[in-house]
Order: C-alpha cells, then sequence, then structure tokens
C-alpha cells in the first residue's frame, strides 16, 4: 500500500493538559506501526521522570526565539505561560517516510497545522468526563505547583470550547476503552482517501 500513498498522515490530539493524553498514547503505541511521535520543543521545566529528546526538547526562551525568527518551526505557540513548539524538518522526513505522525499540541497548534495540512490531518479532542475530574488527575498526578495547576484548569475552560472543531471525541472516563478507540482511529486514518495518489491507482487498474 505505501507506494501508492502520497505521503504520510497526521493523527494530530489535542485535550486538557492532565485529561491523559501521553498516557494513551503509550498505550497504543504497541498496537499501531509506522507511527512517528512529534517531540516538540518547550521552554518550560522538565517534570520528574522527564528525559530531554524523549517527552521534549527542553530549551531557553533565548534558543526558542532564536528559532521562531529561523523559521524552524511548523507550528508554534504560548500554553501556560511557557513556549511549545514543532520543529518543521522531522515532520517532512517522518511524511515523505510515508508515516503516521502523531501530535500532541493544544488548539492554537491545531488551528496552524489544519491550515497547512488539512487534506492529510484527522484531529481527536482528547478529555477527561468533568472539570472536576481533570482537578482531581491533576491534583493526584503531583507534578506540578498549585500555581501551576490553577493556569491549566484556566485554560482547559478555554480549550473545552474548540471539541466541536475536532474530527473525533475521545472522553477518557475508561482508560482501556478509550485506549482501544484510539487504535482505531490510528489504523482508520492511514487509509483515508485524500492520501492516496487516485491518478496512479485509476491507470494500475485499468491496465
Ligand atoms: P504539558 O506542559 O502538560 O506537557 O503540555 C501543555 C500543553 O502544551 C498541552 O496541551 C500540549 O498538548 C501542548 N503542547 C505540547 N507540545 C506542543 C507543541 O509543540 N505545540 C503546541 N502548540 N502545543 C504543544
Amino acid at each position: 500500500m505505501e507506494q501508492i500513498l502520497q505521503k504520510g498522515a497526521i493523527l494530530l490530539l489535542s485535550g486538557p493538559s492532565g485529561c491523559g493524553k501521553s498516557s494513551l498514547l503509550n498505550e497504543v503505541y504497541k498496537d499501531i506501526d509506522n507511527y512517528y511521535f512529534s517531540i516538540s520543543t518547550t521552554t518550560r521545566d522538565p517534570r520528574v521522570g522527564e528525559t530531554h529528546g524523549v517527552e521534549y526538547f527542553f530549551t531557553t526562551k533565548e534558543q526558542f526565539i532564536d528559532d521562531i525568527n529561523n523559521g524552524n518551526f511548523l507550528e508554534w505557540a504560548e500554553v501556560h505561560g511557557n513556549y511549545y513548539g514543532t520543529s518543521l524538518i522531522p515532520i517532512q522526513k517522518a511524511l515523505d517516510e510515508k508515516k503516521l505522525v502523531i501530535f500532541d499540541i493544544d488548539v492554537q497548534g491545531f488551528e496552524q497545522v489544519k491550515e497547512k495540512f488539512s487534506n492529510i490531518t484527522t484531529t481527536v479532542f482528547i478529555t477527561t468526563p468533568s472539570l472536576s475530574e481533570l482537578e482531581k488527575r491533576l491534583n493526584t498526578r503531583g507534578t506540578d505547583s498549585q500555581d501551576i495547576i490553577q493556569k491549566r484548569i484556566t485554560n482547559a475552560k478555554k480549550e473545552i470550547k474548540y471539541i466541536s472543531q475536532y474530527d473525533y471525541l475521545l472522553i477518557n472516563d475508561d482508560f482501556k476503552l478509550a485506549a482501544k478507540e484510539l487504535v482505531s482511529i490510528a489504523n482508520i486514518v492511514q487509509i483515508k482517501s485524500s492520501l492516496f495518489n487516485h491518478k496512479n491507482i485509476i491507470s494500475k487498474w485499468l491496465n
């Protein structure tokens, strides 16, 4: 099938911080093939257990601004007072290799990626069943100070309003079920008709 694909596909996930996007992704990787997770660059401090080059590339504000000015980002945004961005080159490479490129980015990044790659992008909004459940998860995660948790909750109330703009909605209530649904989405987006070289297929089919 790879020969008839024009390029890879993008699976873009957004949702309030603490809704379980990273845990869900870690759960589904074993069940999907040929994917590339886009490791973002951020100016926020690493959390306990995070490693440079695994969850994020951690950088300084000065370096981040230089990268913006040099056109190194496919998209970037300021979220909760820190900068986050997606580097352009690894994404182009993964798409040329016809991979499923997975983004975990906020609603501002969503708008920028949709604008640039609408044909090949499928979007999923992930959330907890309620705001109080999100607050509970952010508090029990124990990785952030009260001040940071409050910023994330304030932002979550804004982000939830984007829910209708996404192709799929995952309510992460039952973790196993949500993971299963995410695997289904990851598989189905790779056979989206707009990813294929239709002319090529038709001419081969006619012969
Ligand atoms: P966290 O600090 O919890 O890891 O991430 C905070 C928010 O930033 C999350 O909503 C996450 O999806 C978003 N985010 C992470 N990387 C990027 C990125 O490269 N671009 C944008 N626009 N948002 C990002």
